[in-house]
């Protein structure tokens, strides 16, 4: 047996797409990690195939390239449509409707392909995965965790982290041995899952899922050519036991619904399952925290499994790296767990009950399901809502403890955009460039941004806030957006790049008249907003976010 004592970083057990995504943003930021995953090569499995457009967001505030590689490799999906016994009930239109975003589709991209360009950037960052080492145990100490590891070789080591993030899967080993109860329930129905190859007339990019009496068919697109993953669900009653066969899936296409003469063939992976729906209640228990599969688990239905592990990673990394380098209080770490528990509490409800309607069995139900279906899901509001809330587009900090609107100067109370919400991207101009930039082009990085719009260039409360702010340098990125064009002389400034907003309608995207200020965190989510140009509050909103000099106890700098 081998000890250890690494100060300092954050051990991440399991590689899968949670730990990877994790991996690669507290890199970004030079946090020193440790990857390891019990499993001796990644996984081929192309479990989950639709990333959704807020997912994308986040990886592309990266810059690293990753979003468009991903894009490369996979399918635009830009509607879902939902049939029962011929009819239509639900036309899910995403390019219509997520026009607000960058990526106006779901992309179909196998499981297997994002872990495996993950992986490649984690690796370009400098960092390794240890495969085919297992995490047995861990014991909580005051200042940080030791844990006992096996190698493949069977060697065991004792080693010692300040942080570990347990992102091992719906088994995982680090919430069973911190005793976090993982409360739910197991769903009464069975679900197979597979890819075949599809012949007939319907559009390859699109999916459609058929439901008949309880039971249900859908095709999901995958990069190759006609192929598709198909997902069976099954009342307790009449699903089938044993190994799944082409011949089952053909059986399921004609008894469900499935397209006149549709044929399936080419099987590559056929597989039956059941499947829990729960969650744990707390995230992070002293220098353990959970994220990913770990933490929540749900039905496919919806595709939200992967896309909200890797959000769990981009809300944790920023705040975890801020802790480990000793710029902001570990009390941070609680409005991790704060906000992304209530996002999985309210997953769980939703998927919950989709699933509940799509499987629905009882010929009451099911005549209720279909004639409201239609109508209400036609409706614009109705189908912007369903759709913002499956791209994960409409998840929100506004409960949170450190979002912040200041009120006392009548920031925006009745503005439809609040603290907490995803930061909107718009146009903004830049002095070198007669044409509009994406805002979130140019604000890529790891650090916090300041949105300051003003009506003038430079005026004596930029000077203001920008003395009011300079302990924060460092951890704030400045751009000015002033409006008008840049026409009128611009230069680069002490305060950051300038940008422009010409007709002022950014700054209302942000809910401000004229002037104010937005923060916005590094995972795009607004953190805090006032309707004038004014430091105080910022000040004081940053130094209870963050640890500076002057937040320190005398001595201690
Ligand atoms: C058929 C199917 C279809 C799906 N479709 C979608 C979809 O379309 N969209 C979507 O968002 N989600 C989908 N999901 C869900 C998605 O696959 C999971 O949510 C996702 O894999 C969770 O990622 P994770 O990194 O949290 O956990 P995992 O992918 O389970 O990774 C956990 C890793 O931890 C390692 N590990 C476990 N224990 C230890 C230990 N003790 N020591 C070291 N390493 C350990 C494992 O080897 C593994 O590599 C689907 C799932 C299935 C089964």
């Amino acid at each position: 047996m081998s000890t250890g004592h690494q100060p300092n970083i954050v051990l991440i057990v399991g590689a899968g797409p949670t730990g990877l995504t994790l991996a690669h943003e507290l890199l970004r930021r030079s946090v020193q990690i440790r990857l390891i995953d019990k499993a001796p090569n990644a996984s081929q499995n192309t479990k989950a195939l639709g990333v959704w457009p807020r997912t994308l967001e986040l990886f592309a505030r990266t810059s690293t390239g990753i979003v468009d590689e991903m894009l490369e490799r996979g399918v635009k999906t830009p509607s879902f449509h939902v049939w029962s016994e011929g009819n239509l009930l639900v036309h899910l239109d995403f390019a219509h409707r997520l026009a607000g975003s960058s990526y106006p589709f779901a992309l179909m991209i196998p499981q297997a392909e994002t872990e495996a360009l993950l992986t490649q950037h984690v690796l370009s960052l400098g960092g390794t995965i240890e495969r085919g080492t297992e995490l047995l145990n861990l014991t909580q100490q005051e200042e940080g965790v030791e844990v006992m590891l096996r190698h493949a070789d069977g060697q065991e080591e004792v080693a010692r982290t300040d942080w570990l993030v347990g992102c091992d899967g719906a088994h995982s080993m680090v919430r069973h041995l911190v005793g976090m109860p993982f409360v739910g329930k197991t769903f009464e129905q069975s679900f197979v899952a597979g890819n075949v190859r599809m012949q007939w007339d319907l559009p390859p990019d699109e999916a459609h899922a058929f439901l008949h009496h309880g039971n249900t068919i859908a095709f999901f697109p995958m990069p190759d050519p006609f192929h598709y993953r198909v997902v069976i669900t099954y009342q307790p009653a009449e699903a089938p036991q044993g190994e799944v066969t082409l011949e089952e899936v053909q059986h399921a296409i004609s008894a469900f619904g499935g397209p006149a003469g549709a044929r399936a063939s080419a099987p590559r992976w056929l597989d039956r399952f059941l499947v829990d729906q729960r969650r744990v209640r707390r995230y992070v228990s002293g220098r353990v925290i959970l994220a990913g599969d770990a933490a929540h688990l749900h039905t496919f239905v919806g595709a939200q499994g992967m896309n909200t592990g890797m959000q769990d990673a981009f809300n944790l990394a920023w705040k975890l790296a801020l802790v480990v380098q000793g710029q902001a209080k570990v009390q941070l770490l609680e409005s991790y767990g704060e906000e992304r528990e209530h996002v999985s509490k309210e997953l769980l409800a939703a998927t919950g009950l989709a699933a509940r309607l799509a499987t629905a069995h009882q010929p009451v139900l099911i005549g209720v399901r279909n004639f409201l279906a239609p109508r209400l899901t036609a409706l614009p509001l109705a189908q912007r809502l369903l759709i913002h809330a499956l791209a994960e587009l409409n998840i929100s900090y506004r409960h949170s403890s450190i979002v912040q609107d200041d009120h006392a100067r009548g920031a925006g109370k009745r503005a439809h955009l609040h603290p907490g919400d995803r930061a909107p991207d718009g146009h903004v101009w830049t002095f070198e460039r007669n044409a509009p930039h994406q805002l979130f082009e140019l604000l890529s990085g790891t650090r916090h941004t300041l949105l300051v719009f003003s009506q003038q260039q430079n005026g004596a409360n930029m000077k203001e806030l920008d003395l009011a702010l300079a302990e924060f340098h460092d951890l704030v990125d400045i751009h000015q957006i002033t409006r008008g064009t840049n026409g009128n002389g611009a230069q680069e400034g002490a305060a950051g790049r300038k940008l422009y907003d010409p007709d002022g309608s950014l700054a209302h995207c942000y809910g401000l008249a004229n002037e104010g200020l937005v923060l916005i965190r590094p995972d795009g989510y607004i953190g805090f907003r006032s309707r004038a140009i004014e430091g105080e509050h910022l000040r004081r909103y940053l130094q209870d976010l963050f640890l500076t000099t002057s937040s320190l106890p005398l001595g201690r700098e």
